[in-house]
């Protein structure tokens, strides 16, 4: 080795001088690369390693750079010893593994050295390039991804293809796990040691599936217990590394510390498990509330009704006609809670019948009578001349959205008009597509106000102007059945000179019949109501068994029954039900809730000890007024179904049904 040449030497104090402050190493290595004559000192702060330990073991460097560079320096190096020529400038490039910065890119620039035409030496140059991710992935993908794994909070794992022997398990393991990697690459049985016993069967079944070969990968949930005593929930993914040929090379997989999301989860789902439950308890609540309050509604109705029919002054039948109003309000108030919770709980449901448009607007209209029979109101329906005559819909819902419609225009207007107009959109063979307008001349709604109006338990007035009656869910429960039917609400309004409220809804045609409405457009004016309550004299002449154990209950059916001509007789429990010879009444009322037996469980008992041609009509009396309660009377083996509270005209149309 020619270490010590004059040439040398002042190259050497050349380089020392401009190196010191450079950013670049300078440097001058023996011929054939083994040893460093002359490093500059900026060496230590470029790749962390001080030139004093370079000259000391100078393998350092070729140690530095990366698996993949290393063998193609080392070749390049051998190249120039053999096939350098004077001054002809050498330029290699390559990756180092940096301590404190990780990887990065180098070029090395050097001349060769010739004393009398042998090569004594190399000087040179090596300078960090700039960064640049996408020129240097290829090449070097592999030191990249170690450094992700390497700084990442998920643990990275790689094993043997043959034994699972863990081959890498990336320094986040030690946090995780709270064993050491060395503890796991030594003893790989640490991870799965650390698995909860619940977990770690199937854990098991999807390892052992994936190296028998029967999946590629899994992922799955479990949880593991730290030396610490803290149980950790763990999100694994692990999978087969396959060649290029398609060949098993080793298994691996990422696994993740999930405890904070899954506490959070656990969280939540029992937040939402705990709001389901008080939801359904409220609405088991306001079902029980509903028969509670309508068992009280049932006396006063049905009492007033029979007042109502007696011989009475006129102030005494405007006093009945109090009691009978608010009774409809009270009735109506508790109909709207029931509507909104079933409408909350999605437990309604929508029907298919054939609607009468003509029949159902009239019947609408004559509803809605009494309301104006005290105002000066001009009450009116219109129906465009192609609307179709028959409609397949939920007339009850349809009705109710309507009626909810009209009444406020009628709440809401002194004077003037009410008009309910139904026009139709469009129409093909199978559908019709019809606008609902109710129009009124009432005190109209402010524009600020009229964006929030379909909200629940919305009212304009504050509670202490209250002018009108409500509690504000009419217009919410609109909005929902509307959009139940799929249909949709709108409303335009001026304060002062009216409100015009919109729905528009599709609906099936029955085309067997005349599809339209007798080419003619319908118009009703009314400004006097027709009846007030049903006086009309009726002899149905039925004997009739009333089973019931409330005692207003039976008075009220009794009486009521009376004045229909209908005799009756009560059986104030199943038992009496059973042991009264029951084949020979023409109809049987059942109320549901019994003391000794249900409703239900005594039809199904009274139809099992009938013969065929001693059939009776089973109406069930309830205050239960979901669809499934009316649907589960007529499973039992009932025929018809009569809310309670009892009225009147709800009674003669049953008995009209079955006499
Ligand atoms: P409420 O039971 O109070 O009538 P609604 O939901 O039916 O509740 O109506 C909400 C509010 O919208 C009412 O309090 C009223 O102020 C206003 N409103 C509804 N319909 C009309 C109308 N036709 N004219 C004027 N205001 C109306």
């Amino acid at each position: 080795m020619h270490t010590g040449t004059a040439l040398q030497s002042r190259l050497a104090n050349f380089f020392a001088e401009v190196s010191g402050s450079s950013k670049q190493i300078y440097w001058a290595r023996s011929a054939d690369f083994q040893e460093f004559n002359f490093i500059s000192p900026t060496v230590e702060g470029i790749l962390g390693i001080s030139s004093k330990r370079l000259k000391h073991d100078p393998t350092l460097w070729v140690q530095s750079i990366v698996k993949n560079d290393r063998d193609r320096v080392r070749q390049t190096f051998l190249e120039w010893q053999l096939k350098a020529v004077n001054e002809q400038v050498l330029t290699v490039e390559y990756h180092m593994q940096i301590v404190s910065k990780g990887v990065v890119k180098f070029v090395d620039q050097c001349i060769p050295v010739f004393e009398q035409e042998r090569l004594v030496a190399f000087f040179g140059v090596t300078k960090q390039l700039d960064q640049k991710l996408s020129d240097d992935v290829p090449s070097n993908l592999c030191e990249y991804f170690r450094y992700f794994a390497e700084k990442s909070g998920q643990v990275y794992w790689l094993s043997q293809s043959d034994d699972i022997t863990q081959i890498y398990i990336s320094p986040a393991f030690e946090k995780v796990w709270q064993h050491s990697v060395n503890d796991s690459i030594c003893h790989s049985t640490v991870w799965i040691e650390s698995i909860l016993s619940e977990d770690k069967e199937s854990y098991l079944a999807c390892l052992s599936d994936l190296e028998s070969g029967k999946i590629d990968s899994f992922k799955c949930r479990y949880r593991i217990k730290r030396p610490d005593g803290q149980v950790r929930f763990i999100s694994d993914r692990s999978f087969v590394l396959k060649g290029e040929q398609g060949q098993r090379v080793a298994f691996g997989g990422i696994a993740e510390d999930i405890t904070e999301d899954a506490v959070r989860q656990q969280g939540l789902r029992s937040a939402k498990e705990q709001a389901e439950k008080s939801n359904e308890a409220k609405s088991d609540f306001l079902a029980l509330m509903s028969h509670e309050l309508r068992t009280p509604l049932n006396a006063i109705f049905g009492m007033a009704q029979i007042l109502y029919s007696s011989n009475l002054t006129s102030t005494q039948s405007d006093q009945i006609d109090v009691i009978m109003e608010s009774g409809k309000n009270l009735l109506n108030l508790l109909n709207d809670i029931l509507d909104i919770n079933k409408l909350e709980v999605g437990k309604l449901t929508f029907k298919s019948e054939d609607i009468e448009v003509n029949r159902f607007a009239t019947h609408l209209i004559d509803e809605m009578l009494p309301l104006v029979s005290s105002k000066p109101i001009k009450l009116s329906y219109h129906i465009d001349t192609d609307v179709p005559r028959f409609i397949v819909g939920d007339s009850k819902r349809l009705f109710q959205v309507l009626a909810n419609l009209l009444t406020n225009a009628i709440k809401y207007t002194k004077q003037g008009y009410v008009k309910l107009s139904i026009s139709c959109l469009q129409q093909n063979h199978k559908e019709a597509a019809l606008c609902f307008t109710v129009e009124d001349s009432g005190i109209g709604i402010e524009k600020s106000q009229l964006n929030s109006i379909f909200g629940k338990y919305l009212q304009i007035e504050s509670v202490h102007q209250r002018k009108h009656e409500g509690v504000g869910l009419g217009l919410a429960i609109v909005k929902e059945l509307v959009e139940g039917m799929g249909g949709s609400v709108a409303v335009s309004s001026e304060p002062d000179v009216g409100s015009q409220f919109s729905c528009i809804l599709l609906f099936g045609l029955q085309y067997k019949e005349e599809t339209k409405i007798s080419g003619r457009s319908i118009m009703r004016m009314v400004s006097e109501p027709n009846v007030k309550y049903n006086n009309e004299n009726y002899n149905f002449g039925l004997n009739v068994l009333i089973v019931e154990d409330n005692k207003i209950n039976q008075k009220i059916s009794k009486i009521l029954l009376a004045q229909m001509g209908c005799k009756s007789v009560i059986a104030e429990n199943a038992k009496a039900a059973i042991a009264s010879d029951f084949q020979k009444y023409d109809l049987i009322l059942m109320d549901i809730g019994l003391p000794d037996m249900d409703g239900f469980a005594l039809t199904r008992c009274i139809r099992e000890k009938e013969s065929n041609n001693t059939y009776v009509p089973i109406v069930a009396m309830t205050a239960h007024v979901f669809e499934q309660d009316r649907e589960e009377c007529f499973k039992a083996g009932m025929n018809d179904v009569i809310q309670k509270p009892l009225i009147r005209d709800h009674l003669i149309s049953v008995l009209q049904r079955w006499v």
